[in-house]
């Protein structure tokens, strides 16, 4: 079996392909809960038009370096760069103009607000109506049961349907990029595909990259081209989906397929060359 690679930023270590510029660029963030450091030095790169997944076990960090990312939390340190933009501790309401969208964990849509109005929710801070209008439909395309269920409240909704609505809120903002926080998250394996499936599609129909946090390992390698492996708050790996899936640690500890022989513990932990 071969040794797991240590993914700190170095020249022997995979980065994301694909264009040529990091749409997003996160250098040594750290972010903490007053006392209570949570991210502890993450770098990591977005491309344009990739799907980027972040993989670990709870309590890893992932859902707060997608709150750091979006504005939610401000960065103890660190600098995060998008579009060749500055947007460290930018509010979260100018990350949404920048075209950063969010989904949080959880979907939280407003449940008395009807599918219609939740929708417009997604676009309050555009002017261009006619852009608004040609994004409803498409996400209506994408989603045909929102159209169906338009004037329903969306507490009325199924899980399913309100994973469906908080994905197509975030697109009536018009993002460059959708930060998605365990869209499979309570939902059958049955819709986690068709999920899946709509992401890939909007990732191919308009180039909007993702950067996707997700506990089903296996669909989000199969789904995202670069993943990064969190624990402790710290990138502990990087590489191609292709190549993480073949890595022993993602299979057994990620993927569920056991190796010979019994390991206690995580090949990387031994080699840790992080600070
Ligand atoms: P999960 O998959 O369970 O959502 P995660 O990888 O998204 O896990 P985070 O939710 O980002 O992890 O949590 C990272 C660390 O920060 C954990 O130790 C968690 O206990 C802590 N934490 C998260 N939210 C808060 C909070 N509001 N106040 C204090 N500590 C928090």
């Amino acid at each position: 079996m071969t040794d797991i690679p240590i993914t700190l930023p170095s020249t022997s270590v995979a980065t994301p392909s694909g264009s040529d510029h990091a749409l997003l660029t996160l250098t040594n963030i750290e972010s903490a809960y007053g006392p209570v450091k949570a991210i502890r030095g993450v770098s990591l790169e977005v491309k344009k038009g990739q799907i980027v997944t972040l993989l670990g076990s709870n309590g890893a960090g992932k859902t707060t370096l997608l709150k750091t990312i979006s504005g939610i939390m401000d960065p103890v340190r660190g600098s995060i760069e998008f579009a060749n933009e500055d947007i460290t501790g930018v509010e979260s309401s100018d990350i949404v103009k920048k075209g950063i969208s969010h989904v949080p964990e959880g979907r939280e849509v407003f449940p008395l607000l009807t599918v219609y109005e939740n929708l417009m929710m997604g676009a309050y801070t555009r002017k261009d109506r006619d852009g608004v209008a040609r994004d409803l439909e498409q996400a209506y395309r994408y989603f045909p049961i929102l159209k169906e269920r338009e004037s329903q409240a969306a507490g009325l909704l199924s899980g399913g349907q309100q994973q469906m609505l908080a994905i197509a809120r975030a697109l009536l903002a018009d993002p460059q990029m959708i930060l998605m926080d365990e869209p499979s998250l309570g939902l059958s394996p049955k819709l986690t595909k068709e999920i899946f499936a709509i992401i890939r599609m909007i990732n191919r129909d308009s180039g909007r990259s993702i950067l996707l946090v997700e506990q089903n390992a296996r669909i989000a390698l199969q789904t995202a081209d670069f993943g990064y492996i969190m624990e402790n708050g710290r990138i502990v790996m990087q590489d191609t989906c292709a190549r993480l899936m073949q890595k022993d640690d993602i299979q057994e500890f990620y993927l569920g397929i056991k190796q010979e022989g019994v390991r206690a513990e995580r090949r990387w932990k031994k080699k840790k060359t992080w600070r």
